[in-house]
């Protein structure tokens, strides 16, 4: 009898919400409370350092020592009065996640006492232990020197009794071992050709900022059922479980009501998010039973990568409280939908322009449509990469599945956009052209208001979808640091701009006016991107034969896909943009096969113990049971009888004897193949090995393992059933 199964079950469904904690302010009053921004400089800066920082941030120079001194000191006051002992530069190393070392505030006072001190040297730089963190080879571990430095343009906050400082992290000789660093670089790449672009329309343009709106999914199950999984618990996914008889069919989760207890946990998510800062707006169900999804305002983009880690900590951290385990897995759930991180990328002027939004006059509308094609553009030359760029082990289980986008990367522009864009490619005069704004609808339902109806359509299916102002990257996946792609995508988004830029100016040099050079290189270049164009349905295989013939990458294999870093058109993208360089790339996919190979060996190793631990020794005592009743059974009746009553639970031995054996062999296999492939020296070798050779074992022996949890007798079962950890609150 399986105790402990069915007390975590009892105890799951007992519990009830917890209450969030109630503040007394409004959400204006505790946003942003425990952040150093710009309102706290003012009070505690004096005013000419508070003007040098914002001088430094507008123009993009560091800043100097003495000033980083005089803000150091400011932040110290703020901090001690919010009753902060510790501070940290909190980074973004490559394992997705986010590290800190906490340093006390005190100093010798030079008499026998302590004092409270922090000072510039502490702000601007520290020196973690670069070895223990993934670096593919740059820092070997004998001269294990690397670097943080604080980037002023994420204002420091506090966790507790910690100020909290984001910072790059670099190697002793410059290279990039996290994501910031690069992004911070792609930022500024991208804004330097989007704004000398945008000032083919409008000359007064001096900066663009990129943006970055990101939609966060997860799901949460009870700590209780968690702990009794290990697989859950060691991998962060199920490795198995049967479909539970209803799961997502009925469709009667996505936007239903949320569950009290959940409610409670979203409660408490979005007051600590608003008091750090975070701009909290929408917070709904998903598809899959349990899971939610919560997303922002956006913002600029590498302060919504600071705000994204930040909140996958909170979240973490609050689901704890309320009896939860956050699950961020890309596939928790064979079955139901897997969760992913939509990112909505846009760039804008500081003049406040959406260069991604149409605008109103013929002239605003070839600058939407400049910007949105040479994103086309970007996204063509590198679908590869952009694909490589969201590809983990975690969330190859998402991509290619009938739910989350395909594994090809293709963009969808709706009707309207197509239709435009048509015109402009068989257009021979240099005519302008209007677009329809949006319409309004007449609903014959009395009270209810006219409804104004979007320029564009929906389309789930699509990896990269327009959707009016913006771009929508819908193949992130949810345990992912979103930059990544926003390095991918901005990288590449600004050669594209400097690309159209300098053809532009070659047809100008040439004696041809602006409006008719701009027009005759959108031409060919929406001719050249065609082929990403797509606006069916990405999940259907006729697509994926169309993709193929079309020259896109279709490649599924992980360690395969990431190879897309290292092609010459990648390097040269990067490199040109001053973003990486061919050595930054080479040791950052030295650690996306490493990631790699470790997490299938992982999950190989747990799926192996779990077999024979739990799942051979509850099927083999089910068997004994019914060997049992065939024995009495043959004892107590003649013969022929006897084979009649029996007949039935014969053949269940036998079917769990199938089971078994399969699975028992198959262990034996995989482990063995473990061994050989263990043994290859080159990483990204390694890495296809597991994906070709001990992979497909774990799908293999789920599937026996999930008829045997059918078979089995109910309260034999050890480890709680997808029913269970799905649907108890
Ligand atoms: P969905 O219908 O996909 O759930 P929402 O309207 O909820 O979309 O918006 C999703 C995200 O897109 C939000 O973070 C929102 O702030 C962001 N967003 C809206 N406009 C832009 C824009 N121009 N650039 C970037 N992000 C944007
Ligand atoms: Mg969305």
């Amino acid at each position: 009898m399986s105790s402990l199964r069915f007390k975590v079950v009892e105890e799951a469904f007992k519990k009830r919400p917890i209450p969030a904690a109630t503040p007394t302010e409004r959400p204006s009053e505790y946003y942003a409370k425990y952040v150093f921004n710009q309102d706290k400089m003012r009070k505690y800066l004096p005013l000419k350092t508070y003007n040098k920082y914002c001088a430094a941030i507008d123009s993009g120079t560091p800043l100097d020592r003495a000033t980083a001194d005089e803000i150091a000191q400011g932040m110290k006051q703020w901090a001690i009065e919010m009753g902060v002992t510790h501070c940290t530069h909190w980074f973004q190393p490559l394992t997705e996640g986010t590290a800190e070392k906490h340093d006390a505030f005190v100093e010798h006072d030079g008499k026998g006492g302590m004092i409270e001190e922090f000072t510039g040297k502490l702000l601007v730089q520290q020196e973690p232990d670069a070895s223990s963190f993934p670096n593919g080879g740059i820092r070997s571990t004998f001269e294990a020197r690397g670097y943080s430095a604080w980037d002023p343009t994420s204002p420091v906050f506090i966790v507790g009794d910690t100020l909290m400082i984001p910072t790059v992290f670099i190697s002793y000789t410059g290279e990039a071992l996290d994501y910031k660093a690069p992004l911070k670089k792609a930022i500024a790449a991208v804004d330097k050709a989007a704004t000398s672009v945008a000032q083919l329309f409008y000359p007064d343009v001096k900066k663009v900022t990129a943006n970055l709106g990101w939609e966060q999914e997860y799901f949460l199950v009870d700590e209780g059922l968690y702990a009794a999984r290990p697989d859950l618990l060691l991998t962060g996914r199920t490795l198995m479980g049967h479909d539970s008889a209803k799961n997502q069919q009925m469709e009667d989760h996505y936007f239903g009501a949320i569950p009290e207890r959940v409610t409670e946990f979203m409660k408490d998510l979005e007051i600590q998010a608003l008091e750090l800062g975070i701009p909290c707006k929408t917070r709904h169900n998903e598809v899959a039973p349990n899971q939610f999804e919560f997303a922002p305002i956006y913002e600029e983009c590498n302060l919504a990568v600071d705000h994204n880690m930040l909140l996958v900590s909170l979240m973490r951290k609050i689901a704890r409280k309320h009896g939860f385990r956050c699950l961020l897995h890309e596939k928790p759930f064979a079955g139901v939908n897997g969760s992913g991180k939509h990112n909505n990328w846009s760039l804008t002027t500081d003049t406040g322009v959406i260069l991604h939004a149409p605008g109103k006059t013929p002239e605003e509308n070839l600058r939407f449509l400049t910007f949105v094609v040479s994103a086309l553009m970007a996204v063509h030359r590198h679908n590869g990469l952009l694909k490589a760029s969201i590809m983990s082990a975690t969330n190859a289980h998402r991509l290619g599945g009938h739910e989350a986008p395909p594994a090809i990367i293709s963009t969808f522009l709706g009707r309207q956009l197509s239709e435009l864009l048509d015109k402009v490619e068989n257009s021979t005069t240099d005519e302008l052209f209007t677009l329809e704004g949006k319409h309004g609808i007449k609903l014959d339902i009395p009270q209810i208001p006219e409804l104004m109806i979007d320029n564009t359509d929906r389309n789930r299916t699509s990896p990269f979808a327009f959707t009016g102002n913006r771009f929508e990257f819908r193949a992130i996946g949810s345990s992912a640091n979103c930059a990544s792609a926003m390095i991918a995508l901005n990288a590449a988004a600004a050669e594209a701009l400097n690309n159209f830029r300098a053809r532009v100016d070659e047809h100008i040099a040439a004696g041809q006016n602006k409006i008719s050079a701009i027009l005759e290189v959108l031409r060919e270049d929406i001719k050249t991107c065609r082929p990403i164009h797509f606006d069916g349905n990405g999940y259907s295989d006729e697509w994926k034969a169309e993709a193929a013939r079309r020259g896109l990458d279709c490649e599924t294999s992980c360690p395969i896909v990431f190879d897309r870093y290292l092609d010459e058109a990648t390097i040269k993208m990067f490199e040109s943009t001053k973003v990486m360089n061919r050595n930054e790339l080479k040791a950052r996919n030295e650690i996306k096969w490493e990631t790699y190979y470790k997490k299938v060996q992982i999950e190989s190793r747990v799926l192996g113990d779990l077999c024979m631990n739990h799942i051979i020794p509850v099927a083999t005592k089910y068997q004994s049971v019914l060997v049992d009743n065939v024995s009495k059974i043959l004892k107590a009746f003649p013969p022929e009888k006897a084979a009649q009553l029996s007949a039935y639970n014969v053949t269940l031995i036998e079917k769990i004897n199938l089971h078994t054996d399969f699975i028992v062999n198959a262990v034996e296999e995989m482990v063995e193949k473990r061994k050989i492939v263990n043994k290859l020296e080159n990483i990204r070798d390694l890495a296809i090995a597991y994906h070709d050779e001990v992979e497909p074992f774990l799908n293999a022996i789920r599937k026996h393992i999930d008829k045997l949890e059918l078979i089995v007798e109910d309260q034999m079962w050890t480890l709680p059933k997808y029913r269970e950890l799905l649907f108890i609150r």
